[in-house]
């Protein structure tokens, strides 16, 4: 589990040089998040960097984390890139395919029985790759990232949306789809577009029942889940010092749920302590010696609305603790506002389930605050009236908790104690319910609270708040209780008020574990197996994408010509398709079937030009292939838009499919499709989309003089005989034409790794 201190010597070494060459440029003073930037940038853009929110710029992350589910598909394509080792340190987390549905011993024993193809391919990739791997059971990547890797003035991508976490120990830590975390691990330089600046100051202290959850439910209602779009939200100020780097990791890892690229906090005595606290105090030394330049100058923080593109400033003294929702993060209330809310709205009151813990709230102090609620339902003779669960975040903070005794507290208050992981987090949860068509209420200490995303039930109303906050409400089990002011009814017919919350930042006895469930990889891992059962359902190697043949690509099939919308989900749909995302056959059936046919108005309904029946896509492209005939996707505006997924620019190359013609395309999905070897082109006039037929062949010529910025021709073969032509546009490089030559970008990689 070591961390890698060298690697951290490195990256401290660029920063006095990268950071006087950036204030040299720039001649102004910089923001904790530009000086982090500009000492993790490829070389060769730094200028290009300068100009924020213009421009895409390459990056070298630290370090790459994936969780178990997307980590499948980004470690079967590292496969392909023929390296020995993973170019960056990185770690695989199982905590997403736990479901929770009695209590944490026998729910991870089922997961084990359940996924332990998955598990066993996970493990024995990472031994033979170098990559560090995470048992399930281990805990939930975020926390223990936080607890082992996070490093103040680092960067890292991690494959899960909740990746910021990190930034409360002041890294850049951002979420990716897999296929750039397996461009970072095969050595490939990784791009951002540069993004844009929001400044939060705080200032005061929190107290009482505001704990730092409630910063970010605050900004959450302020910014909105689109608020911080393309934006890094930098925190600062005498407030930002006071919390611990917990509470910190807690707010940065909320910022994903106002569409933040990423959050952080700069390195302070909290964080210092943090990871001292655990065993890492050799970097709270390195870090102290460039302390500087691990926040944001002075200057910034005196003046912000100069350097940032938007201030936020927020009291602690006055904050109150917040509950948000229903249905969305950013439906803020004041705790003193949020009983009218409830009784306005006409919410079911009634609480029926509260759940603490997840990777965004399980710390040693959030558990020890709860606790101290938690106890005074014993000590005041009240009996708790809805369901509880507790989730810790990492073995790490389970052992040290039970240790300390709060999990005791929690079960004599009728807690139950589910597995380190995701579980109810991300609907991984067995919910007992007499009736799922009754609306009902349930809160949770966790980040997402869209309809569904806990139980799959659209009827249950879920709300956020803080583990403490949480805690009362269980033990009061009605959401129109306040516990600041409102008193309860005890077993013995007294009127009882909660004392205010208490925790304890970090163990006194400081952080125990027996069994962190952390296994090494090999240190020589070229006589490791991959493990991956040929029969598996779930799993399949990758076999390398064909060259491109070396001449223009003629007689196309129109697959489907797809009318309006066409997201990376109608490309590729996730719910029940996700089971497969590590076999890319079987999830290939689900190619295009959310996609509108222009021609009939009707999703997965295309017509077969070899039989003139109307079928599913998947099926009628699995025949083109099955006759070696290619073909051709058509869309609209902004085609693959949506989450990065890799999966919907591999099932069409997969599939047969040669090219993508559209009107214009979402970035990153283009990008995907050139990386996977798949020619995206676009039309130099939109209007030529109408020429298209549905039964005509298509010719795309110039391929053997492709060259960046020349475009290139699409002969249109109607079915009448008659034959017209158009440009049409494409946005590849000459290193990107490479990719398209040698039929993905891993295809060079692997011809590199092997001269
Ligand atoms: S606990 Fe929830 S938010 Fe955190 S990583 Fe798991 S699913 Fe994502």
């Amino acid at each position: 589990m070591a961390f890698d201190l060298d690697m951290i010597k490195k990256v401290y070494d660029r920063y006095s040089t990268r950071v006087a060459a950036a204030r040299k440029a720039t001649g102004k003073h910089l923001t904790l998040t530009e000086k982090i930037l500009y000492a993790h940038l490829s070389e060769g853009d730094a200028q290009k960097a300068f100009a924020r929110g213009v421009d895409y710029v390459d990056f070298a992350p630290d370090r790459v984390a994936m969780q178990d589910a997307t980590a499948q598909m980004a470690l079967l394509q590292f496969m392909q890139a023929g390296r020995p080792q993973v170019a960056v340190p990185s770690t695989v987390h199982c905590d997403h395919l736990i479901q929770a549905k009695v209590g944490a011993d026998a729910d991870l024993k089922t997961a084990k029985d359940v996924n332990m193809e998955v598990y066993d391919f996970l493990a024995s990739v990472s031994d033979k790759y170098g990559i560090g791997f995470w048992k399930p059971g281990a805990g939930i990547i975020h926390q223990v990232v936080l607890e082992n890797y996070a490093f103040p003035g680092g960067m890292m991508i991690g494959t899960d949306s909740h990746t910021p976490n990190a930034g409360g120990l002041g890294m850049i830590a951002i979420g990716v789809g897999g296929a750039d975390a397996c461009d970072v691990m095969a050595g490939l330089p990784w791009e951002l577009k540069f993004p844009k600046l929001i400044g939060v100051k705080l200032t005061g202290k929190l107290s009482g029942w505001t704990s730092a959850k409630d910063v970010i439910l605050k900004v959450a209602g302020i910014l909105t889940v689109k608020g911080g779009t393309g934006a890094i939200v930098e925190y600062f100020g005498e407030g930002a010092r006071s919390l611990s780097a917990t509470g910190k990791g807690t707010i940065c890892n909320m910022g994903a749920e106002i569409g933040a690229t990423t959050s952080i906090f700069g390195y302070d005595e909290k964080a210092a302590a943090y990871l001292s606290g655990t065993k890492r105090a050799d970097i709270a030394e390195l870090a102290n010696a460039i302390k500087e330049h691990l926040t944001g100058d002075d200057e910034v923080y005196a003046n912000p609305e100069q350097y940032f593109d938007e201030v936020i400033e927020i009291n602690l003294d006055e904050l109150e603790p917040h509950v948000n929702g229903p249905f969305t993060p950013d439906l803020a209330w004041p705790i003193s506002k949020f009983a009218q809310a409830v009784k306005e709205n006409n919410w079911p009151t009634k609480l029926e389930v509260g759940l603490i813990g997840s990777c965004t709230n399980s710390s040693y102090e959030d558990i020890t605050r709860s606790a101290s609620i938690a106890k005074q339902a014993t000590d005041k003779h009240l009996t708790t009236k809805a369901e509880f669960t507790i989730t810790p975040g990492s073995e790490l903070v389970r052992y040290t908790v039970e240790r300390d005794g709060y999990l005791g507290t929690f079960e004599s208050m009728g807690g139950v104690v589910l597995a380190n992981a995701c579980g109810p987090c991300i609907g991984q949860w067995a919910r007992h319910t007499d009736d799922p068509t009754r609306r009902n209420s349930i809160i949770t200490s966790f980040n997402r609270n869209f309809a569904k995303r806990q139980d799959g039930n659209p009827n249950t109303h879920a709300f956020v708040a803080s583990p403490e906050i949480v805690t009362a409400f269980v033990i009061a089990g009605d959401l129109t209780f306040n516990p600041l002011t409102d008193t309860l009814t005890n077993d013995k017919g007294e009127q009882v008020k909660f004392d205010e919350p208490v925790g304890i930042e970090m163990p006194i006895k400081g952080y125990a574990v027996e069994d962190a469930g952390y296994q090494a990889p090999a240190e020589d891992g070229s006589q490791v197996s991959v493990l991956v059962d040929p029969k598996s359902s779930r799993l399949q190697l990758l076999e390398p994408f064909t060259a491109w043949e070396g001449t223009d690509i003629t007689g196309l099939k129109l697959l489907i010509k797809a009318k309006g919308k066409c997201t990376t989900d109608h490309i590729s749909m996730a719910g029940p398709w996700l089971k497969f995302r590590g076999h890319l056959d079987n999830i290939s059936n689900n190619m295009l079937i959310g996609a509108i046919n222009y021609f009939n108005n009707t999703a997965d309904s295309v017509k077969n030009e070899l039989t003139g029946e109307y079928g599913p896509v998947p099926a009628t492209q699995r025949d083109y292939k099955a006759h070696g005939i290619g073909s051709i996707v058509v869309g609209d505006e902004n085609y693959g838009e949506g989450s990065s997924r890799e999966h919907a620019a591999m099932e069409p190359r997969h599939l047969g499919v040669r090219a993508i013609l559209v009107k214009s395309f979402a970035r990153i999905h283009e990008t995907n499709l050139k990386k996977q070897g798949m020619l995206g082109i676009t039309f130099a006039d939109s209007n030529d989309y109408d020429k298209i037929q549905e039964d005509d062949i298509f010719d795309i010529v110039g391929l053997t003089s492709f060259t960046p910025d020349k475009q290139l021709t699409v002969v249109l073969h109607h079915k009448d005989g008659s034959q017209e032509s158009f440009q049409v546009n494409h946005t590849y490089n000459a290193q990107q034409i490479e990719w398209f030559k040698a039929g993905g970008a891993l295809n060079i990689i692997r011809r590199q790794m092997a001269s």
